[in-house]
């Protein structure tokens, strides 16, 4: 039995992520999607909104399910009983820190080891900052991102 997690800030989640999670969640039985909380950082939408547009955009993935977690991903890792981390590489922009980490969480936890899919071609340009960059403008994000997303962007600019 093979578990992962997925970590991420998903702010919001777009095709790009989605992707990753259905190639992830064909080569492992069960997959844990993990919602940082990142108080560096200061997301469009709050985790409980992130967590919903999630759980909705997962739900064709019967082995996905949607966490929110604090602290070190290694952590969130053992917690889950995951022995894999998933990231996805768009490009070699992506390629040096995410190195980085991965050799770091390995140091820290060696029985956790971190896997890497690369992007679908049609996704490499795609990020959630572009995705809420279009949106801002009032602009149709479809490309971007699913239509119940899309929605939760629509109504996060018109307030
Ligand atoms: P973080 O803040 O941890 O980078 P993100 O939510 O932006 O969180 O991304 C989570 C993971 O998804 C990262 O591994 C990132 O490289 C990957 N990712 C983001 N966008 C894409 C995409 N368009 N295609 C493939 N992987 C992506």
């Amino acid at each position: 039995m093979i578990t992962a997690v997925y970590p991420g800030s998903f702010d919001p989640v777009t095709l790009g992520h989605l992707d990753i999670i259905g190639r992830a969640s064909r080569v492992v039985d069960r997959l844990v999607i993990g919602i940082l909380i990142n108080k560096k950082k200061t997301p469009l939408f709050t985790i409980e909104e992130r967590l919903d547009m999630l759980r909705h955009s997962v739900e064709p993935f019967p082995n996905v399910t949607v966490q929110t977690f604090d602290g070190l991903t290694v952590e969130f890792a053992k917690q889950n009983g995951a022995s894999l981390i998933i990231r996805g590489l768009r490009a070699v922009t992506d390629f040096e820190s995410e190195m980085q980490i991965a050799q770091t969480n390995r140091v820290i936890e060696p029985t956790v080891d971190t896997m890497f899919f690369t992007t679908s071609l049609q996704y490499a340009y795609l990020s959630s900052t572009m995705a809420k960059e279009v949106a801002s403008y009032g602009s149709d994000v479809s490309h971007f991102v699913n239509p119940y997303v899309a929605e939760c962007l629509r109504k996060k600019f018109a307030k």
